[in-house]
């Protein structure tokens, strides 16, 4: 709900503590995809950069296919990693709302829902 509400860490009798929200909400599978995805658009920069040494004719294909992929994967893993009480789109949430340098790591350390404040992890 606030920053506050988060920072406090009242997270109290968490039997697991080394699992996440994302875990523990059966979601960690999206978090693969999106790795996967993102491994790949990766893989389409790194042989656009070398097929720059063999002429460069699919250099700009290579790299449209990757940004496409990075971007799609970011989009789709917006859309489904949402609070399961609420529904709100965590990923967008904390992207707007915390620096570009830190929402990764506090999206994964949520502990309650910035929309709804409630507990995600059980
Ligand atoms: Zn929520």
């Amino acid at each position: 709900m606030s920053a506050a509400n988060l920072l406090s860490g009242d997270s109290g009798t968490v039997s697991e503590e080394n699992s996440n929200w994302i875990v523990s909400t059966g979601q960690a599978w999206k978090l693969y995809v999106a790795i996967a995805g993102f491994a790949g658009s990766l893989l389409c920069f790194t042989v656009a950069f070398f097929s720059l040494g063999a002429g460069g004719g699919r250099f700009l294909g290579l790299t449209a296919c990757g940004i496409f992929l990075a971007g799609a994967t970011f989009v789709w893993l917006t859309a489904v990693l949402r609070c399961p009480h609420c529904l709100a789109k965590l990923v967008w949430t904390m992207v707007v709302s915390r620096p570009h340098t830190s929402w990764l790591i506090d999206l994964a350390a949520l502990d309650r829902c910035p929309a709804c404040g409630r507990q995600l992890t059980k």
